[in-house]
C-alpha cells in the first residue's frame, strides 16, 4: 500500500518537473522569437535567450521591460507612413509667385492672379507654362516663362521618322 502512494507521488513529480520544463522552454522560445522580431541583432537575440534561461520569470520580466518598443515590421509601416506623408507636403504645389498653396488644377493663382498653368490650345488638357507641346495630343504650344512672358512661339512638330527598313529584312 505505501509503495503504492510513493509511485503516485513519483508520478505526481515527474508530471509537475515536465510542465515546469516545457514552460521554461517556452519562456525561452517566446523571448528568443520575441526578440528576432524587434532586432535584427543575432546576438542580442541569444543573449535574450540566455538571460531567459538563466533568469527564469525575472528575467522575462527584465526583457519586457527593456525590449525595443517597436518590432521591426511596425517600424518599417511607421517609415512607410511617414515617407507618404512627407511625399504629400512635398507634392502639394505652391505658387511660384506668393508662395500660397495651389492646386494642380489650377490655372491661375487666386491670392496674386500669377498665371500657374496653360490648357492645351487643342484638348484642353492642363500643361505647365514652360512646355511648348501638349503631351497628350502633341499640338504644338506657346510657352510661357513664370513671369507670363512667352518664352518660344509655337512651332510645328515634324511626326517622328519611322526607323529605316534593313535590306536584308526585306530581300527575305
Ligand atoms: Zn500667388
Ligand atoms: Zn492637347
Amino acid at each position: 500500500m505505501l509503495e503504492n502512494y510513493e509511485d503516485i507521488v513519483l508520478l505526481g513529480l515527474v508530471i509537475v518537473g515536465v510542465l515546469i520544463a516545457v514552460f521554461w522552454l517556452s519562456m525561452v522560445m517566446w523571448a528568443y522569437r520575441d526578440m528576432r522580431a524587434r532586432s535584427r541583432d543575432p546576438l542580442a537575440q541569444m543573449l535574450v535567450a540566455v538571460m531567459v534561461a538563466l533568469l527564469n520569470i525575472p528575467g522575462l520580466v527584465i526583457y519586457v521591460m527593456l525590449r525595443p518598443r517597436e518590432t521591426l515590421s511596425e517600424a518599417y509601416e511607421r517609415t512607410l507612413e511617414e515617407e507618404a506623408l512627407l511625399q504629400e507636403i512635398e507634392e502639394k504645389p505652391t505658387c511660384p509667385s506668393c508662395g500660397q498653396r495651389a492646386q494642380h488644377d489650377w490655372q491661375a493663382c487666386p491670392h496674386c492672379h500669377a498665371r500657374l498653368k496653360k490648357s492645351c490650345v487643342e484638348c484642353s488638357y492642363l500643361l505647365e507654362l514652360a512646355w511648348n507641346i501638349c503631351p497628350r495630343c502633341t499640338t504644338s504650344q506657346v510657352s510661357y516663362t513664370s513671369d507670363g512672358t512667352i518664352a518660344t512661339t509655337s512651332r510645328h512638330v515634324k511626326p517622328a521618322e519611322p526607323p529605316p527598313i534593313d535590306a536584308k529584312w526585306v530581300a527575305s
